[in-house]
């Protein structure tokens, strides 16, 4: 039996954490969770789960969720997510929170070498030398639960790292992939939330839209599969069936594919090295499917992905302004304040008037991070 601590335990990744836990409650036992504003839900999980920690964002939440539970063990903040995650009862950190607010208790599981099974892509994007590093220092595996890297990852079982020729990340094309530049224009928040393949949070479905998931992605996969950015390629797979591949020394491609479901790469990262049943996960009807497509990535038509191969490669301080000011041009979008076009802008503009640190700390990073998003805050 293996003790759960799931941040983000309200969010799409995290519910669907739950219920890669309901099918086996024999394996697993939540044992602490984190969420942000969602009380509703975060009761319905209590009375289920019956936690022994939670972890509030702040205050005002606690004090609500206290109204409504009889929960008496209530953390809070990213001090609380650090807590649960060093908690000597955690065996597995589920880290799917949302943003870059997921740094602390990421680096905190890696101290107390805890097993991790990463979906929080903005944690590695804004830090990944510091946490690669610790993850190397203290022994610990992270086990990523996006599905292409978690097919990347599987595609690499046993194989020697040098003979890696490319990785080959697989992109849907997100909500907007057949519309041109001109057509992005008046684009609404609800034409992007509709993602054709996945149901996800808003802010990865926004992600998606621009590409700078794809980008996120990228940086992600340098870090996890330490591979140099011209060894990384992104195509257009409109089907989202095949996750990702690898193609190694001797041209022979290795690729993992399934029914578009989060369940599978989130369970993989749970059990690793081992396989459960998934009973309610589909399986693939390739016969059905009887086509997959490709096509080339046009960086022109989605410049944030070219932004993301930038930061990732000049490296320094460049990855968390480009993660710090997507995350803060997203929530602009979803709250109306910018339109579609201009979260592309504020990254641009993040990146181009930012002084470069080559080597940051934690504490420069989390400055960093403040500052870019206190300026494209106090802009618009
Ligand atoms: P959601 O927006 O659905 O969920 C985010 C979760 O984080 C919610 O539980 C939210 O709480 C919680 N949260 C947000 N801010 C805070 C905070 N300050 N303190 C504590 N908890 C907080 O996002 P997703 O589940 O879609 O994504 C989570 C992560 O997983 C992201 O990094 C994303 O890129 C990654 N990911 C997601 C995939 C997907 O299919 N959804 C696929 C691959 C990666 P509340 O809702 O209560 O406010
Ligand atoms: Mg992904």
């Amino acid at each position: 039996m293996k003790n759960i601590t799931l941040l983000g335990a309200t969010g799409s990744i995290g519910l669907q954490t739950l219920d890669v836990m309901r099918e086996h409650p024999h394996q697993f036992r939540l044992y602490g969770i984190a969420f942000g504003k969602n009380v509703d839900k975060a009761k319905e999980i209590i009375a289920e789960f019956k936690p022994e920690k939670v972890v509030v964002q702040d205050e005002k939440i606690r004090n609500e969720l206290l109204i409504n539970t009889d929960q008496n063990t209530i953390l809070v903040g990213k001090e609380g997510m650090e807590e649960v995650s060093a908690d000597p009862e955690t065996d597995v950190l589920v880290n799917a929170v949302m943003g870059s607010v997921g740094l602390g208790a990421t680096l905190t599981a890696i101290k107390h070498k805890k097993q991790i099974a990463i979906a929080n892509k903005e944690t590695l994007v804004t830090a990944g030398h510091l946490v690669m590093k610790a993850a190397k220092q203290y022994g610990v595996d992270l086990l990523p639960v996006d599905s292409e890297h978690s097919a990347i990852f599987q595609a690499l079982n046993g194989e020697s790292q040098k003979d890696i020729n490319k990785i080959i990340l697989t992109a849907s094309g997100g909500s907007f992939r057949d519309k041109t530049r001109d057509q992005l224009q008046g684009v609404t928040v609800t034409d992007a939330l509709n993602h054709p393949n996945w149901s996800m949070g808003a802010k990865i479905t926004i992600d998606s839209a621009t590409m700078m998931n794809k980008g996120l992605e990228v940086i992600e996969a340098h870090w996890l599969f330490d591979v140099p950015y011209d060894k990384i390629k992104v195509i257009q797979h409109k089907e989202s069936i095949i996750h990702s591949m690898v193609e190694y020394a001797d041209k022979s491609i290795i690729a993992q594919l399934g029914t578009p479901d989060m369940r599978v790469p989130i369970q993989y990262a749970l059990t690793y090295p081992d396989r459960l049943p998934l009973s309610s996960s589909k399986s693939l009807d390739l016969v059905e499917m009887s086509a997959l497509h490709f096509s080339k990535m046009d960086m022109e038509r989605f410049p944030c992905l070219a932004f993301a191969y930038h930061a990732g490669n000049k490296g320094g301080s460049l990855p968390t302004v480009l993660n710090a000011a997507n995350e803060a041009a997203v929530d602009l979008f979803l709250r109306e304040k910018i339109t579609f076009l201009e979260i592309e802008q504020v990254i641009e503009n993040a990146m181009e008037n930012h002084s470069f640190v080559k080597q940051p700390d934690l504490e420069t990073i989390n400055e960093i991070d403040q500052e870019i998003r206190n300026k494209t805050y106090e802009k618009y």
